[in-house]
């Protein structure tokens, strides 16, 4: 069974771990429309593989303004729904047309074969949410940075906030880099 970490970045880290998120300095805007002291936060993660049967998860909360937060939830709740909805439709189909010749069959007999259904159904569902959101929701709109496999990293979609991020994070340090 694989091991999960997941690392919050919320955590006091006190010493330097491979299983640790860098810690980053961000600009006090949203970064999204670049609104001012924004007070909300927008999880984004990633993972890797570090050992064979071990995983990595990184999270870190970039800053988004109240206004984008709840766009960026609303988009969330529509994607999950529309793929639920899809799921259950798959399942009426399923049922209609009974491929599996459940119907008609014991009860138990006809729920446990349903369960299956679903189960297969799970990693489709995924799927269908990725498909939707390529569809339905443009990737500027619902993105917002991502993190880089080793968690060391964050790009932002938004070009301006990225540069910012940058100067942010380079900040009033005079020594110059190593070359
Ligand atoms: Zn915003």
């Amino acid at each position: 069974m694989a091991t999960h970490f997941d690392v919050d970045d919320s955590y006091a880290v006190e010493e330097e771990d491979p299983c640790q998120p860098a810690t980053f300095a961000f600009p006090d805007v949203c970064c999204r429309c670049l609104a001012p002291a924004p007070e909300k936060g927008w999880k984004v993660g990633s993972g890797k593989q570090v050992a064979h049967n071990c995983w990595v998860n990184f999270v870190v909360s970039v800053p988004v303004c109240a206004a984008c937060w709840s766009q960026l939830m609303k988009i969330r709740v529509l994607l999950v729904s529309a793929t639920v909805s899809v799921m259950l439709l798959m399942l009426a189909v399923v049922y209609l047309l009974d491929p599996f010749e459940l119907n008609g069959t014991e009860p138990s007999n006809m729920a446990a074969g349903y369960a299956v259904i679903a189960l297969f159904l799970s990693p489709v569902s995924i799927g269908v949410y990725y498909l939707l959101g390529a569809v339905v929701a443009p990737r500027r709109t619902r993105a917002v940075a991502r993190l880089s496999r080793d968690g060391d990293q964050v790009t932002f979609f938004n070009p301006e906030y990225q540069r910012l991020f940058l100067e942010h994070s380079r900040g009033p340090r005079t020594d110059s880099p190593g070359w």
